[in-house]
């Protein structure tokens, strides 16, 4: 570990691997399972790589707060369903969603490639994740993936000011012939949440358009916004893809809604308790036989960016990525010290605050 000053504040700087290390150390301190830990502990390790830092370690101390939730299962074991040939089912068993995911994969990558579409349908999860990595997991098979979830209600719709919906993550990826594959992922709020609490955190402004207070008024405040409704990006379209969102991933696969999610917690404050949507798509099997050409017809798409010198989602993931397992990743000394904190003491030091 080596201790340097950047942007005004100090860092150290640690491998990749020590983050995950680190991620699992805490969590199955908290009392996670290792089913539970290691794939939540894999997330963090892989968006703190990517820079992805609303994911990363800074995510930890809410990881193993939710842990604690009273309806939390700390040594929950996913439970498989082969509904149709075309349907997976994994119930999370309320532990989190990536271990539903990483069992449900091999199933889901089995039957869409039997079939050409298949559907994974995760129920009862405590979701924490960003959806890039599932996406990517997908991609490496050789499919096409989509995925979505609903949240906690904090998002008012267009012309409104009560939260309805959730942040309602949004997640594509196309694999590549010979690259890394074309991922995009992201909140259909006009902020991802943990963006506008960092921005609480450092104590800086955030955008006009992000949200109102309490009282729906628009506020750049970040705690105000927090306290009040986030909007979703886009207007009224955006709106229709969460909504959307929260219709295909809470009542079309028999579960909860961001504002049942809310009412779940039942003011705990943990992560959102809802389903994950999950389809994959084999371009081999929908390509009508001509796999090269249409490989040849996407890669013209994307170079219609690059040529232009346009930013391709996922380019500063990779580059970010290619940095970090050379260089290491940069953490803030502080979020450092509490994390180890935890580790040392099970205790979170800001719960003290
Ligand atoms: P961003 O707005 O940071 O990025 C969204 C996507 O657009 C990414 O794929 C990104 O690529 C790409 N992108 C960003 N800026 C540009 C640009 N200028 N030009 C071209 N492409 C661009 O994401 P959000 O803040 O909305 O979401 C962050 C994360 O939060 C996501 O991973 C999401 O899954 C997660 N999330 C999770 C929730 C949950 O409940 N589980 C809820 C809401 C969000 P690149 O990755 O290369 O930067």
């Amino acid at each position: 570990m080596k201790e340097i000053e950047a942007g005004g504040e100090d860092h150290v700087l640690i491998q990749v691997a020590e983050v995950y290390d680190l991620a699992l150390s805490v969590l199955t301190a908290a009392g996670l399972s290792q089913t539970q830990a290691r794939p939540v502990a894999r997330v963090i390790a892989d968006c703190e790589r990517d820079e992805c830092r609303s994911h990363g370690l800074l995510r930890l101390p809410g990881c193993v707060s939710t842990a604690q939730h009273s309806k939390f299962v700390r040594d929950a074991e996913p439970v498989l369903e082969n509904v149709t040939p075309a349907v997976v089912r994994v119930d999370a068993r309320n532990g989190y969603s990536l271990a539903a995911f990483e069992q449900g994969l091999p199933v889901l990558e089995q039957k869409a490639k039997a079939l050409g579409v298949a559907v994974l349908a995760i129920n009862n999860c405590f979701h924490f994740s960003a959806l890039w990595p599932e996406i990517e997991a997908i991609c490496t098979r050789n499919l096409v993936g989509l995925a979505m979830t609903p949240s906690h209600s904090w998002v008012a719709p267009a012309g409104a000011t009560r939260p309805i919906f959730g942040t309602n993550p949004l997640a594509f990826g196309w694999p590549r012939t010979g690259r890394q594959p074309y991922v995009f992922d992201f909140a259909t709020s006009v902020m991802a949440r943990s963006d506008i609490a960092m921005a609480k955190l450092k104590g800086t402004s955030i955008p006009e358009g992000c949200g109102v207070d309490i009282d729906g008024n628009p506020s750049t405040d970040p705690a105000r916004v927090l306290e009040g409704a986030m909007w979703s990006f886009g207007g009224h379209k955006g709106a229709a893809i969460a909504t959307m969102i929260e219709l295909l991933a809470g009542p079309l696969i028999g579960d909860l809604t961001s504002s049942e999610s809310m009412a779940y917690d039942g003011g705990e404050r943990a992560a959102p308790f809802h389903g994950e949507l999950v389809i994959a798509l084999d371009p081999k099997l929908l390509g009508n036989g001509q796999d090269e050409l249409n490989q040849a017809r996407a890669e013209q798409l994307f170079a219609g960016f690059t040529d232009q010198s346009a930013r391709l989602p996922s380019e500063r993931r990779y580059a970010a990525r290619a940095r970090s397992d050379t260089q290491g990743v940069h953490v803030p000394k502080s979020l450092y010290n509490r994390i180890l904190a935890i580790a040392e003491t099970g205790v979170d030091p800001r719960d003290k605050l």
